[in-house]
């Protein structure tokens, strides 16, 4: 069987490093860690949604379009992401944000500013409720506009993700791996992985950490996910299906809801930042690194299993949450 392939822009730089987590590890009393640097993906100050983009890009870069449209909330790794890609590849970027505007800006919000974005505010409105009628608006003023779905999770998106693990092949050896664990939050990343596993025919758990409670949405996150895995498989021609016994979604460390930082978080940003020197982000990697964390005290992970933890970036974050963060410097 041959599956369809896609080709992706050049906004990002791969593979991203792959790394062992020794002091961590020890630590932690065991399993053995590693991390894999999506954080490093090389376009202004990386992320995961680099690897989504360069797929969903260069396909809109093949019909010609000339202007962006996604959406986000405040502090969105994945905004910030499109509009570096879209001053990168000389796109016009508009982004619809959640919530009011700030009297200053900071964190990914500063940056969005800096590569140019229209930023549209949304209130209520942080999932791109908003997206179709400012696309309306804007091809009636003559722009070719790509929509970028919520976070980058459409099904090229997710297809970025099979790529990722099999770029993961020429790194590691996965034949003793035994989780793969990371934030999961729009699914995109969640759906590629699970994709990639089945097409590699791999053993290890794909462990996703629910960072969203996702209240709001029509769907079910988990149903949500799997659609899209499904969706994605078929997109590539690949005919596998997926169930809900295929999914691993830990939705324990939702902790005060999305975006809210708590104890947990601040353990996690803090041991990574003392011990290995690497920097986590408040919203998805911290609390997924607390899940990861959290599983092991649980005995959930054994000492005797590896373990990768996808870094999937979101550090400029960081400085939006100083607050947070300065209370529990000791
Ligand atoms: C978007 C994002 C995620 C979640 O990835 P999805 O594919 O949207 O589930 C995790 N971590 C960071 C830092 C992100 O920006």
């Amino acid at each position: 069987m041959s599956l369809k392939t896609f080709s992706p822009c050049t906004i990002g730089y791969f593979p991203t490093p792959v790394m062992p987590l020794l002091q961590l590890t020890q630590k932690l009393g065991g399993p053995e860690l590693w991390m894999k640097r999506d954080d490093l993906t090389g376009l202004a100050l990386g992320g995961n949604k680099t690897r989504k983009l360069a797929y969903i890009l260069q396909e809109a870069l093949d019909r010609h379009c000339d202007t962006v449209i996604t959406a986000g909330a405040i502090q969105s790794n994945h905004c910030r992401q499109t509009a570096a890609a879209a001053a990168a590849l000389g796109l016009e970027c508009h982004l619809v944000l959640g919530g009011h505007a700030p009297e200053t800006a900071t964190g990914n919000l500063l940056l969005d500013q800096l590569f140019g974005a229209n930023i549209h505010w949304a209130g209520q409105h942080r999932k791109g409720e908003d997206i179709s009628a400012l696309a309306t608006a804007l091809m009636q003023n003559g722009r070719k506009p790509c929509i970028v779905p919520y976070g980058g999770s459409n099904e090229l998106g997710a297809y970025s993700f099979v790529q990722a693990l099999e770029e993961l092949e020429t790194q590691l050896d996965t034949e003793s791996l035994t989780h793969i664990v990371f934030a999961s939050s729009s699914g995109g990343t969640h759906a590629g992985l699970m994709l990639g596993k089945a097409l590699l025919q791999k053993n290890y758990q794909i462990t996703g950490i629910s960072i969203d409670k996702g209240e709001t949405d029509e769907v079910p996150f988990d149903q949500h996910i799997l659609r899209l895995a499904n969706a994605t498989s078929d997109y590539i021609g690949a005919g596998l299906r997926f169930s809900q016994d295929d999914l691993i979604l830990n939705d324990q460390y939702l902790g005060e809801g999305y975006g809210v930082i708590g104890e947990p978080e601040i353990e996690a940003i803090t041991l990574t930042a003392r011990l290995e020197g690497i920097l986590l982000d408040p919203v998805y990697t911290g609390r997924a690194m607390a899940g990861l964390i959290g599983m092991i005290r649980k005995g959930e992970i054994a000492a005797g299993d590896k373990v990768l933890f996808w870094h999937t970036g979101g550090a400029p974050a960081l400085f939006a949450y100083a607050d947070a963060l300065q209370v529990h410097h000791a």
